[in-house]
């Protein structure tokens, strides 16, 4: 007799899977003596994709693991589409997951892989054919199904693990660093690929990464976590110009850590009068700005620097100058507007400090 599949969605028909809200409030989780996820809650909306991004040792794969049933919770709710899971086991969440390592088995092939879950399902064998093959082709596999493991590369082999999560159709798709084995062009190619199809199914994901730029080029919201908390979520472009902590602002994009006086809603920082967003600070401050938002100026008024050294970037350059005091700070600007070291340069100041912290 059959014994019907965990999932909610259906067998047949088109692959496409509708999305479905995640939430986690409140997760403890210690090893021994050492708490890993401290109070972490956590909205994941309707075919969401949310990166977990932090240091190694953050607690992203703890959370992750948290989700996907692998490990137990020490206290909090984990709920799929409104429904409590937080004590159902893993192969009853009806969650698809592809990890860092290559985890296909090496005895079967590429199609027997994608087909493992399906046959785990009892799904009759035309379906099943059907179905590994729609999968194989949404990753641009449909001819390499009968390759095995060792026949593939580190990108096509993830391609296939991304194909035998999907293939049953879950409603949730977890990502543990999938891309960090591969080299960086192949990186930047699959990680299109799967924003692709995570976007054509709907599927809500939930993506740990250690790479900052991976994970605002790809996700939707980014949470970015510290020892065992999500310090702040919000979209790339919330992170980067509103960050609400120095790590944040550290961890996502570049800053420069200047010394300033506040007084309500102006910072003098270097001699220089800048405006300040957010609530009115007084005293000594910690100014962090961005490297973009410092730029090279004729101007008498700028601040004096010189030049200790420049990258080319490609199409932009980053370079970094010390100012009187001995600080060093990142300008970045366009290629063409090459600079020597000991040049002598000045800088104005041409945006918003990202964050204001008192010293
Ligand atoms: P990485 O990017 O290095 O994978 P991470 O942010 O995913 O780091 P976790 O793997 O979630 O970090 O680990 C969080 C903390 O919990 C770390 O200090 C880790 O050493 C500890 N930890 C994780 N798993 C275990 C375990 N099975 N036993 C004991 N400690 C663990």
């Amino acid at each position: 007799m059959n014994v019907p599949p965990p999932t909610a969605a259906p067998l047949t028909g088109p692959l496409t899977v509708t999305g479905t809200a995640v939430s986690l409030a409140g997760i403890h989780k210690s090893f021994g003596p050492h708490v890993a996820l401290r109070g972490v809650s956590l909205d994941v909306r309707p075919g969401e994709f949310v990166a977990l991004l932090g240091p190694s040792g953050c607690g992203k794969t703890t959370l992750l693991r948290a989700l996907s049933g692998l490990d137990r919770i020490d206290a909090g709710t984990i709920s799929i589409d409104g429904t409590d899971v937080s004590r159902v086991p893993v192969d009853k969440r009806d969650i698809g997951m592809v990890f860092q390592s290559y985890s296909l088995f090496p005895h079967l092939t590429a199609a027997q892989n994608v087909e493992f879950g399906l046959r785990m399902r009892k799904v009759d064998a035309a379906r099943r054919a059907v179905r590994v093959q729609e999968a194989l082709d949404m990753v641009g596999l449909g001819d390499r199904g009968g390759r095995y493991a060792h026949e593939l590369s580190g990108g096509q082999q993830q391609r296939v693990a991304l194909a035998r999560a999907l293939v049953t159709r879950p409603r949730v798709l977890l990502l543990d660093e999938p891309l960090s084995a591969l080299d960086a062009k192949v990186r930047v190619k699959l990680r299109e690929q799967i924003r692709r199809i995570q976007r054509d199914l709907g599927i809500t994901t939930v993506f740990v990464t250690h790479d900052q730029e991976e994970a605002l080029a790809v996700a939707d919201r980014v949470a970015v976590m510290h020892d065992g908390v999500i310090e702040q979520i919000g979209t790339p472009e919330e992170l980067y110009r509103r960050p609400v902590s120095p790590f944040v602002a550290d961890f996502v994009g570049l800053s420069n850590v200047l010394e300033g006086v506040a007084r309500g809603a102006e910072i003098e920082v270097c001699g220089r009068v800048l405006p300040v967003l957010g609530p009115p600070v007084e005293g000594d401050v910690s100014v962090y700005v961005r490297p973009e938002d410092v730029a090279f100026t004729l101007d008498s008024g700028g601040v004096d620097a010189t030049v200790v050294a420049s990258s080319f970037l490609g199409s932009l350059r980053r370079t970094s100058v010390r100012l009187a005091d001995g600080t060093i700070v990142a300008v970045q600007h366009d290629a063409s507007d090459r600079r020597e070291p000991d040049e002598a340069v000045r800088l104005r100041f041409a945006g918003y400090p990202v964050v204001v912290r008192p010293r």
